[in-house]
């Protein structure tokens, strides 16, 4: 399975096996997506350390500008004779449909952004020079 194809499912940047998240949420019930601690398959720590998912917020941003954005583009291109307040309510809703896959996408982004696939741990390193 490529790279990409194991963002896109959310698995594990190490392993590609394992999810990373354990539910999706669902925003008709409210519950918003559960991410696992440590992967189910190779035990990695998703949390690299505190605070490490505080840049997830900017990919975030930048992922629903770049819906509200297409959202307006659509509207334009459709030529749809919409007011600003029907506008915005549009851009909105497409916010708020997209709120969880955003939330769980742009954690996803976060942690392959920077964990490579045979990037070997540190404990690991310090064992392989004991053997
Ligand atoms: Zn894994």
């Amino acid at each position: 399975m490529s790279r990409f194809n194991s963002l896109l499912k959310g698995k594990c940047p190490k392993c590609e096996t394992g999810q990373i998240f354990s539910s999706s949420g669902n925003i008709l019930k409210l519950k918003g997506p559960v991410m696992n601690d440590n992967c189910p398959h190779c035990d990695y720590k998703f949390e690299r350390e505190p605070g490490y998912f505080y840049g997830a917020m900017f990919m975030s941003y930048g992922i629903t500008m770049a819906e509200a954005i297409a959202a307006y583009v659509a509207i334009v291109v459709l030529n749809l004779d919409l007011s600003v307040d029907a506008i915005m309510g549009i851009i909105t809703a497409v916010m708020l449909i997209f709120l969880f896959p955003n939330f769980k996408y742009s954690r996803i982004l976060w942690i392959y952004s920077f964990t490579k696939k045979d990037e070997v741990e540190p404990a690991d390193k310090i064992e392989r020079l004991k053997i």
